[in-house]
Protein backbone atom coordinates (compact mmCIF):
# COMPACT_ATOMS: atom_id res chain seq x y z
CA UNK A 1 0.00 0.00 0.00
CA UNK A 2 1.19 3.63 -1.02
CA UNK A 3 1.70 6.09 2.31
CA UNK A 4 2.19 9.55 1.91
CA UNK A 5 3.66 11.78 4.48
CA UNK A 6 2.67 15.62 5.41
CA UNK A 7 4.31 17.58 7.22
CA UNK A 8 3.12 21.31 8.63
CA UNK A 9 5.81 23.32 9.59
CA UNK A 10 4.00 26.30 11.74
CA UNK A 11 6.08 29.09 13.94
CA UNK A 12 5.49 27.11 16.91
CA UNK A 13 4.69 23.49 16.20
CA UNK A 14 5.97 21.23 13.51
CA UNK A 15 2.85 18.53 12.74
CA UNK A 16 3.76 15.32 10.79
CA UNK A 17 1.00 12.17 9.93
CA UNK A 18 1.19 8.98 7.80
CA UNK A 19 -2.01 8.48 5.49
CA UNK A 20 -2.35 5.09 3.57
CA UNK A 21 -3.87 5.82 -0.12
CA UNK A 22 -7.49 6.07 1.07
CA UNK A 23 -6.84 9.16 3.60
CA UNK A 24 -6.76 7.32 6.63
CA UNK A 25 -3.74 8.22 9.33
CA UNK A 26 -1.78 5.59 10.37
CA UNK A 27 0.60 7.83 12.40
CA UNK A 28 1.22 11.03 13.70
CA UNK A 29 3.81 13.05 15.53
CA UNK A 30 4.16 17.06 16.78
CA UNK A 31 7.32 18.27 18.14
CA UNK A 32 8.29 22.06 18.99
CA UNK A 33 9.79 24.32 15.96
CA UNK A 34 13.30 25.22 16.59
CA UNK A 35 12.38 29.27 16.59
CA UNK A 36 14.93 30.95 14.93
CA UNK A 37 17.07 27.85 14.05
CA UNK A 38 17.79 27.46 10.53
CA UNK A 39 19.98 24.30 10.34
CA UNK A 40 17.94 22.56 13.69
CA UNK A 41 14.67 23.50 11.75
CA UNK A 42 16.44 21.27 8.90
CA UNK A 43 17.49 18.48 11.21
CA UNK A 44 13.83 18.48 12.83
CA UNK A 45 12.03 17.67 9.45
CA UNK A 46 14.35 15.30 8.61
CA UNK A 47 14.33 13.87 11.81
CA UNK A 48 10.41 13.60 11.68
CA UNK A 49 10.21 12.16 8.52
CA UNK A 50 12.44 9.38 10.13
CA UNK A 51 10.49 8.79 13.39
CA UNK A 52 7.12 8.50 11.31
CA UNK A 53 8.55 6.12 8.60
CA UNK A 54 9.91 4.07 12.19
CA UNK A 55 5.77 4.20 12.93
CA UNK A 56 4.91 2.81 9.83
CA UNK A 57 7.32 0.54 9.19
CA UNK A 58 8.19 1.53 5.64
CA UNK A 59 9.37 4.31 3.36
CA UNK A 60 6.42 7.21 2.01
CA UNK A 61 6.40 10.38 -0.45
CA UNK A 62 6.93 13.52 2.01
CA UNK A 63 5.32 16.96 1.30
CA UNK A 64 5.78 20.11 3.74
CA UNK A 65 3.42 22.82 4.04
CA UNK A 66 5.62 26.19 4.78
CA UNK A 67 4.92 29.28 6.41
CA UNK A 68 6.06 31.13 3.00
CA UNK A 69 6.70 30.72 -0.17
CA UNK A 70 9.54 28.74 -2.40
CA UNK A 71 10.58 30.86 -5.35
CA UNK A 72 10.92 28.41 -8.18
CA UNK A 73 13.64 30.23 -9.60
CA UNK A 74 15.68 30.23 -6.90
CA UNK A 75 14.69 27.87 -4.58
CA UNK A 76 14.87 30.44 -2.02
CA UNK A 77 11.87 31.10 0.96
CA UNK A 78 10.11 34.34 0.66
CA UNK A 79 7.13 35.79 2.86
CA UNK A 80 7.74 33.75 5.33
CA UNK A 81 6.30 34.88 9.06
CA UNK A 82 9.12 32.26 10.61
CA UNK A 83 11.61 34.90 9.25
CA UNK A 84 14.68 32.58 10.08
CA UNK A 85 13.56 30.88 7.13
CA UNK A 86 13.61 33.85 4.46
CA UNK A 87 16.21 33.71 1.98
CA UNK A 88 17.47 29.49 2.46
CA UNK A 89 17.41 26.48 -0.02
CA UNK A 90 15.22 24.97 2.41
CA UNK A 91 14.08 22.85 -0.21
CA UNK A 92 17.52 21.55 -1.45
CA UNK A 93 18.49 21.15 2.07
CA UNK A 94 15.68 19.28 3.15
CA UNK A 95 16.35 16.67 0.25
CA UNK A 96 19.71 16.59 1.00
CA UNK A 97 18.95 16.04 4.38
CA UNK A 98 16.39 12.98 3.12
CA UNK A 99 18.04 12.13 0.07
CA UNK A 100 15.00 11.83 -2.28
CA UNK A 101 12.65 14.83 -3.69
CA UNK A 102 9.94 16.78 -0.99
CA UNK A 103 7.30 18.63 -2.56
CA UNK A 104 6.96 22.00 -0.91
CA UNK A 105 3.75 24.27 -0.76
CA UNK A 106 2.50 27.56 1.10
CA UNK A 107 1.05 25.91 4.59
CA UNK A 108 -2.23 28.19 3.45
CA UNK A 109 -2.11 26.66 0.03
CA UNK A 110 -2.05 23.01 1.61
CA UNK A 111 -4.66 23.78 4.25
CA UNK A 112 -7.28 25.03 1.41
CA UNK A 113 -6.33 22.11 -0.54
CA UNK A 114 -7.17 20.12 1.88
CA UNK A 115 -10.31 21.03 3.27
CA UNK A 116 -12.04 21.81 -0.59
CA UNK A 117 -10.72 17.92 -1.18
CA UNK A 118 -12.29 15.97 1.52
CA UNK A 119 -13.08 18.42 4.35
CA UNK A 120 -15.32 21.26 5.56
CA UNK A 121 -15.61 22.62 1.82
CA UNK A 122 -15.69 19.00 -0.45
CA UNK A 123 -17.73 19.33 -3.77
CA UNK A 124 -17.91 23.38 -3.28
CA UNK A 125 -16.69 24.77 -6.47
CA UNK A 126 -14.51 28.28 -5.37
CA UNK A 127 -13.23 28.18 -2.60
CA UNK A 128 -11.01 30.49 -0.23
CA UNK A 129 -8.99 28.98 2.92
CA UNK A 130 -7.82 31.08 5.50
CA UNK A 131 -5.37 30.66 8.04
CA UNK A 132 -5.60 32.67 11.65
CA UNK A 133 -3.16 31.53 13.61
CA UNK A 134 0.67 32.64 14.62
CA UNK A 135 0.46 34.51 11.19
CA UNK A 136 -2.57 34.82 8.84
CA UNK A 137 -2.68 33.00 4.96
CA UNK A 138 -5.12 32.34 2.52
CA UNK A 139 -5.10 30.10 -0.12
CA UNK A 140 -7.41 29.40 -3.37
CA UNK A 141 -8.87 26.13 -4.90
CA UNK A 142 -10.54 27.02 -8.06
CA UNK A 143 -12.51 23.58 -9.12
CA UNK A 144 -10.44 20.83 -7.42
CA UNK A 145 -7.00 22.55 -8.10
CA UNK A 146 -5.06 24.85 -6.44
CA UNK A 147 -4.53 28.00 -7.73
CA UNK A 148 -0.93 28.70 -7.03
CA UNK A 149 -0.37 32.08 -9.42
CA UNK A 150 2.74 34.20 -11.52
CA UNK A 151 4.00 35.12 -8.63
CA UNK A 152 3.30 32.11 -6.12
CA UNK A 153 1.16 34.53 -4.27
CA UNK A 154 -2.59 33.21 -4.71
CA UNK A 155 -4.40 33.95 -1.90
CA UNK A 156 -2.11 35.85 0.26
CA UNK A 157 -4.31 38.67 1.09
CA UNK A 158 -2.66 38.76 4.98
CA UNK A 159 -0.82 41.61 3.76
CA UNK A 160 -3.02 43.49 2.51
CA UNK A 161 -3.74 46.67 4.17
CA UNK A 162 -7.31 45.98 6.28
CA UNK A 163 -9.91 47.50 4.73
CA UNK A 164 -11.90 50.03 5.64
CA UNK A 165 -10.04 50.71 8.45
CA UNK A 166 -10.99 53.46 11.11
CA UNK A 167 -9.31 56.25 12.37
CA UNK A 168 -7.60 54.32 15.68
CA UNK A 169 -6.38 51.83 13.02
CA UNK A 170 -4.78 53.75 10.69
CA UNK A 171 -1.74 53.73 10.20
CA UNK A 172 -1.80 50.65 12.12
CA UNK A 173 0.91 48.50 13.75
CA UNK A 174 4.16 47.69 12.14
CA UNK A 175 4.50 44.46 10.08
CA UNK A 176 7.28 42.25 9.99
CA UNK A 177 6.71 42.78 6.11
CA UNK A 178 7.79 46.52 6.71
CA UNK A 179 4.45 47.76 6.17
CA UNK A 180 1.82 49.04 8.48
CA UNK A 181 -1.58 48.03 9.07
CA UNK A 182 -1.19 44.60 7.41
CA UNK A 183 -4.89 42.41 7.88
CA UNK A 184 -2.16 40.02 9.58
CA UNK A 185 -1.15 42.60 12.33
CA UNK A 186 -4.80 42.48 13.34
CA UNK A 187 -5.92 39.07 12.53
CA UNK A 188 -3.37 36.81 13.99
CA UNK A 189 -3.13 35.32 16.98
CA UNK A 190 -0.68 37.57 18.41
CA UNK A 191 -2.15 40.72 16.31
CA UNK A 192 -5.91 39.89 18.28
CA UNK A 193 -3.11 39.95 21.81
CA UNK A 194 -1.73 43.34 20.87
CA UNK A 195 -4.97 44.68 20.06
CA UNK A 196 -6.33 43.84 23.49
CA UNK A 197 -2.85 45.23 25.07
CA UNK A 198 -3.10 48.17 23.49
CA UNK A 199 -6.56 49.34 24.36
CA UNK A 200 -6.91 47.45 28.19
CA UNK A 201 -3.21 47.70 29.11
CA UNK A 202 -3.71 43.57 29.69
CA UNK A 203 -1.21 41.45 28.35
CA UNK A 204 -3.05 37.94 27.90
CA UNK A 205 -2.82 35.60 24.70
CA UNK A 206 -5.62 34.75 22.15
CA UNK A 207 -6.54 31.84 23.94
CA UNK A 208 -7.25 33.78 27.65
CA UNK A 209 -9.02 36.64 25.78
CA UNK A 210 -11.39 34.07 24.16
CA UNK A 211 -11.51 32.02 27.45
CA UNK A 212 -12.41 35.68 29.59
CA UNK A 213 -14.71 36.59 26.65
CA UNK A 214 -16.80 33.33 26.77
CA UNK A 215 -17.11 33.88 30.82
CA UNK A 216 -18.36 37.33 30.25
CA UNK A 217 -15.37 39.70 30.67
CA UNK A 218 -16.49 42.89 29.12
CA UNK A 219 -13.00 44.27 27.75
CA UNK A 220 -12.28 40.71 26.77
CA UNK A 221 -15.53 40.52 24.87
CA UNK A 222 -15.09 44.01 23.79
CA UNK A 223 -11.71 42.66 21.84
CA UNK A 224 -13.58 39.88 20.46
CA UNK A 225 -15.93 42.04 18.87
CA UNK A 226 -13.32 44.37 17.32
CA UNK A 227 -11.80 41.68 15.91
CA UNK A 228 -15.00 39.93 14.43
CA UNK A 229 -15.59 43.36 12.53
CA UNK A 230 -12.27 43.30 11.19
CA UNK A 231 -12.60 40.08 9.74
CA UNK A 232 -15.54 40.74 8.72
CA UNK A 233 -14.24 43.54 6.53
CA UNK A 234 -11.07 41.33 5.56
CA UNK A 235 -13.18 38.52 3.76
CA UNK A 236 -15.74 40.80 2.45
CA UNK A 237 -12.81 42.32 0.52
CA UNK A 238 -11.72 38.24 -0.68
CA UNK A 239 -16.05 37.54 -1.64
CA UNK A 240 -16.03 40.74 -4.29
CA UNK A 241 -12.82 39.36 -5.57
CA UNK A 242 -13.27 35.75 -5.80
CA UNK A 243 -16.62 35.31 -4.69
CA UNK A 244 -15.93 31.76 -3.48
CA UNK A 245 -19.09 29.24 -2.85
CA UNK A 246 -17.47 28.63 0.64
CA UNK A 247 -14.76 29.99 3.15
CA UNK A 248 -12.81 28.08 5.53
CA UNK A 249 -11.46 29.59 8.54
CA UNK A 250 -8.37 27.20 9.94
CA UNK A 251 -5.37 27.90 12.56
CA UNK A 252 -5.71 28.53 16.26
CA UNK A 253 -8.43 31.02 16.16
CA UNK A 254 -10.61 29.21 13.68
CA UNK A 255 -12.10 27.59 17.29
CA UNK A 256 -13.92 30.34 18.11
CA UNK A 257 -17.08 29.53 17.60
CA UNK A 258 -18.47 33.07 17.51
CA UNK A 259 -17.09 33.97 14.22
CA UNK A 260 -19.51 31.87 12.22
CA UNK A 261 -22.48 33.88 12.89
CA UNK A 262 -21.25 37.20 13.44
CA UNK A 263 -18.74 37.63 10.90
CA UNK A 264 -21.37 36.94 8.52
CA UNK A 265 -23.62 39.08 9.89
CA UNK A 266 -21.32 41.54 9.21
CA UNK A 267 -19.98 41.45 6.47
CA UNK A 268 -22.94 42.35 3.54
CA UNK A 269 -22.18 46.17 3.96
CA UNK A 270 -18.84 45.43 2.27
CA UNK A 271 -19.99 43.13 0.09
CA UNK A 272 -21.68 44.23 -3.73
CA UNK A 273 -24.52 41.73 -3.72
CA UNK A 274 -27.76 42.08 -1.94
CA UNK A 275 -28.00 38.10 -1.71
CA UNK A 276 -25.33 36.40 -0.45
CA UNK A 277 -24.91 32.91 -0.13
CA UNK A 278 -21.09 32.29 0.94
CA UNK A 279 -20.63 29.71 3.60
CA UNK A 280 -18.53 30.69 6.06
CA UNK A 281 -17.27 27.18 7.57
CA UNK A 282 -15.34 25.39 10.62
CA UNK A 283 -12.29 23.35 9.31
CA UNK A 284 -13.11 19.52 9.23
CA UNK A 285 -10.22 18.62 9.41
CA UNK A 286 -9.37 21.13 12.54
CA UNK A 287 -5.45 20.86 13.18
CA UNK A 288 -5.08 18.04 10.81
CA UNK A 289 -5.71 19.97 7.23
CA UNK A 290 -2.05 21.39 7.00
CA UNK A 291 -0.62 18.04 7.34
CA UNK A 292 -3.08 15.83 4.91
CA UNK A 293 -3.40 19.50 2.03
CA UNK A 294 0.90 18.42 2.75
CA UNK A 295 1.21 14.92 2.03
CA UNK A 296 -1.95 14.95 -0.87
CA UNK A 297 1.13 17.10 -2.99
CA UNK A 298 1.66 13.76 -3.84
CA UNK A 299 -0.27 12.67 -6.32
CA UNK A 300 -1.45 8.91 -6.56
CA UNK A 301 0.69 7.85 -9.17
CA UNK A 302 3.72 9.93 -7.79
CA UNK A 303 4.14 8.73 -4.35
CA UNK A 304 6.66 6.35 -3.10
ZN1 LIG B 1 2.69 42.74 6.47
Amino acid sequence: MTFRIGIDLGGSKIAAVAIDCEGRTQAQRRIATPVGDYPGTVAALAGLVAAIEGDIGRGASVGIGIPGTIVAATGLVKNANSTWLIGRPLARDVEAALGRPVRFANDANCFALSEASDGAAAGRAAVFGVILGTGVGGGIVIGGQLLVGANAIAGEWGHNPLPAPQPDEAPGPACYCGRRGCIETFLSGPGLAADHRRVTGQGLAAPQIAAAAAAGDPTCRATLDRYVDRLARALASVINLIDPDAIVLGGGLSALACLYDEVPRRWGRHILSERIVTRLLPPRHGDASGVRGAAWLWPPDAAA
